[in-house]
């Protein structure tokens, strides 16, 4: 049966580096779970690969539809959810599960699974470097930057509603240290 691996951190702390990281790890057999947004495509990304994108009649829709195994409206106006088609789908084909969510999310997946999934939550070195990394991705206006930084205050809030914390500070160190947790969790007699 396969495991669930949440992964959550406050936005710009490099979730999506470190998850990109790992993902081909073939002994780990994981899977990215593509969530359902509202918010627009950022340059390069892809839909049905990065997210599904849709409108906020669709997501809502959905909703009601009881389609969603969670989700968020992770900032003012702007949903983000998690299908259960496909969770399903990732765990038909026999891989693991990754989710790259929000820190409340993150919570309710991990009540919904128990023991079947593993709460990560990769914290900034400081608010410093998590402003710094946001702005150097360049991705975000300064309006959004201001909003997420804010978010994040909030957000550490529930490092403790976690199973296993992994600060990112050195980018190689933080990958290691998060593929030794979920290589433990997948694959425990290794
Ligand atoms: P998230 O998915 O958590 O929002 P990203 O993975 O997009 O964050 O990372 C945010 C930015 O920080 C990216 O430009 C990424 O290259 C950079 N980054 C990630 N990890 C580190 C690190 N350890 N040190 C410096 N920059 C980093
Ligand atoms: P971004 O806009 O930077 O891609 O994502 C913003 C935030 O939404 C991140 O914290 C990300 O983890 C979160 N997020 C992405 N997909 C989902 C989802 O399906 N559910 C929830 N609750 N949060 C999500």
């Amino acid at each position: 049966m396969g495991k669930l691996i949440i992964i959550s951190a406050p936005s710009g702390t490099g979730k999506s580096t470190i998850i990109s990281r790992i993902i081909d790890d073939e002994r780990l057999k994981l899977a990215f779970s593509v969530s359902a947004t509202t918010r627009s495509p950022r340059d390069g990304e892809v839909n049905g690969v990065n997210y599904y994108f849709m409108t906020v009649d669709e997501f809502e829709q959905r909703v009601k539809n009881d389609e969603f195994a969670e989700y968020q409206q992770v900032y003012e106006g702007r949903y983000y959810g998690t299908l259960k088609c496909e969770i399903e789908r990732i765990m038909d084909s026999g891989r693991n599960v990754v989710l790259d969510i929000d820190v409340l999310g993150g919570i309710n997946v991990k009540k919904i699974y128990g023991d079947r999934a593993l709460a990560l939550y990769i914290l900034p070195p400081s608010m410093q470097a998590l402003r710094e990394r946001l702005e150097h991705r360049g991705t975000d206006s300064s309006e959004e930057i201001e909003k997420r930084v804010a978010k994040a205050e909030f957000e550490l809030g529930y490092v403790d509603a976690y199973d296993k914390r992994v600060v990112n500070d050195v980018l190689d160190v933080a990958v290691e240290q998060v593929r030794d947790i979920v290589t433990d969790f997948v694959l425990p007699c290794e």
